[in-house]
């Protein structure tokens, strides 16, 4: 699927083209990725190479080595959890998330009066920042779960943390990490992720390398992905499996695919930019508010 580049700032007939798109879809799905939270401070996958580097992802990225690593290291576990949880609890949307869930209440005024019902905006996400839902959209679905679900290890939702909450969590961990008794403390600052009840140890419902897609979300975003007629893609570099086959779940089953990423994407058309500043200009001119 070779691109046709789409710069706001130097083709303004293909940001109409676009904009057109966006306006004839009647189901479209924008498929968001680590890119679209980088602007609230999130660092992305491939930013994140120097953490791996730091906590090696056989240790760190799975539930049987972050349990070893509690129990033989409580100070680097609580060095880990802070470096990943800290951005994302105190991440507030960007212009990127503001302008996507800005499109779910444009989309239904934009079509003639009898299409206005039948559009809708889903937005499908491998992010667990839960970004998208603090800037309105109402309609997400989680293919790698979320940082803010707890569930057991059966993956049976128990309850949710908000991200005041996760704040005071972190900074307990930060204070965990020096003095004695670190594991306790360790565990005690991150009692409301990671808990304990009759039925055994609480998480988050992330998914982790090795795990099993969100469920129902995967087959979810399957479905809304497979009868969609537009999809929109924002950065994502389309390295992790199986979610980045969803664009091309999309464009088998006919949708167009427009891609918003400043790195060259497979897409009908390829939006390059920061998606905090091309997301806003592509639903503004679609939908231009006088
Ligand atoms: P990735 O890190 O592999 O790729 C990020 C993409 O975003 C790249 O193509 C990059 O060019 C693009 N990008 C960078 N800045 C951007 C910007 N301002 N606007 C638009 N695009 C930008 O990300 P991925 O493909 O989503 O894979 C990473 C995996 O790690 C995901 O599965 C996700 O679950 C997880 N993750 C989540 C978060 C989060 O929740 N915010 C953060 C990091 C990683």
């Amino acid at each position: 699927m070779p691109p046709r580049t789409l710069s706001p700032m130097h083709n303004p007939d293909l940001l109409e083209e676009a904009a057109e798109w966006l306006r004839e879809a009647t189901r479209i799905v924008v498929f968001t990725g680590a890119g679209a939270s980088a602007e609230s401070g999130i660092p992305t996958f491939r930013d994140a190479v120097g953490l791996w580097t730091r906590f090696p992802p056989e240790q760190f990225a799975n539930w049987k080595g972050l349990t070893r690593v509690a129990v033989s290291d409580p100070a680097r576990l609580a060095e880990f959890l802070y470096v990943v949880f800290q951005p994302i609890a105190a991440a507030e949307p960007n212009p990127a998330h503001r302008a996507i869930a800005r499109l779910e209440t444009l989309v239904g005024q934009g079509g003639s009066a009898g299409r206005q019902a039948e559009q809708a905006v889903t937005v499908v996400t491998q992010n667990i920042d839960n970004l998208h839902q603090d800037a309105g959209s109402s309609r997400v679905i989680e293919v790698h779960g979320s940082l803010f679900e707890i569930v057991t290890h059966h993956g049976r939702p128990v309850g949710r943390v908000s991200r005041e909450q996760m704040l005071a969590m972190v900074a307990a961990v930060e204070r965990a990490k020096r003095g004695a008794f670190r594991l306790p403390r360790v565990l005690w600052a991150m009692r409301r992720i990671f808990g304990f009840d009759l039925g055994g140890i609480h998480r988050p419902s992330v998914v982790l390398f090795g795990d099993a897609m969100a469920e129902p979300a995967w087959t979810n975003a399957v479905e809304a992905c497979r009868t969609c007629d537009l999809l929109i893609e924002v950065g994502t570099s389309g390295a992790v499996m199986p979610a980045a086959l969803l664009p091309y779940e999309a464009r088998s089953a006919g949708a167009r695919v427009i891609a918003v990423d400043p790195q060259e994407c497979p897409a009908d058309i390829w939006l390059p930019g920061p998606a905090g500043r091309v997301l806003p200009a592509l639903v503004d001119a679609a939908f231009p508010t006088g």
